[in-house]
């Protein structure tokens, strides 16, 4: 069946540090009408949280709460959606979905100078080694719609975003309006 989408919904995961944010802002740059949502931000705007995790320092994100937000506006299609999480959006509302990986030295030298202590720089090298989030994606949607892309450099980050802007391409074409 055609899509209803006007445009794909494109959900770009990964490590943090494996590039999510630069990639989809250069994305969206290069997708006409596509609705950018970093979802760090978005939790925040719209207060999707559900306590405070003293030991990560960090905001516990409700996920359910953050979908109610979302939902309606993805249903539309064009969305690029950031975030490390992947497995929480229903298998409908997702195009495409991108798993960024970032060799293991790269990925410690980004986190280092982010100004992440040790053991939060260590707990992401090792999901990146475990491939946490590759794993998640493969469990969460069909195998034909997850594709894992290198990010160690920024030539691989502008071939990554050519890749999706193809891909983005011909969806359009196979789900004319
Ligand atoms: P994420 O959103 O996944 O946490 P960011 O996009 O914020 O990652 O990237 C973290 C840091 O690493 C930034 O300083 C960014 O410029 C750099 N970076 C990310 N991907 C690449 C890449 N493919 N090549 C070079 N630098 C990169
Ligand atoms: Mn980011």
């Amino acid at each position: 069946m055609l899509s209803t989408r006007f445009a794909p919904n494109i959900l770009v995961t990964g490590t943090p540090g494996c590039g999510k944010t630069s990639t989809c802002e250069l994305l969206q740059r290069r997708l006409k009408d596509a609705n950018y949502y970093n979802i760090s931000d978005f939790a925040q705007q719209h207060e999707c949280y559900d306590g405070y995790d003293e030991a990560r320092k960090s905001h516990i994100v409700d996920e359910d709460r953050l979908l109610d937000e979302l939902e309606p506006l993805m249903r539309k299609g064009g969305a690029i959606v950031d975030w490390h999480v992947n497995d929480i959006f229903p298998e409908r509302l997702i195009d495409l979905v991108v798993v960024l990986r970032t060799d293991n030295t790269v990925l410690y030298d980004r986190l280092k100078s982010r100004g992440y202590h040790e053991a939060k720089i260590q707990e992401n090298i090792d999901a990146e080694i475990m491939g946490v989030v590759i794993q998640d994606a493969q469990d969460s949607y069909e195998k034909e719609i997850v594709v894992e892309l290198q990010s160690d450099t920024a030539d691989q980050m502008d071939e990554n975003v050519d890749r999706i802007a193809s891909w983005s391409a011909a969806w359009l074409e196979q789900n004319p309006k």
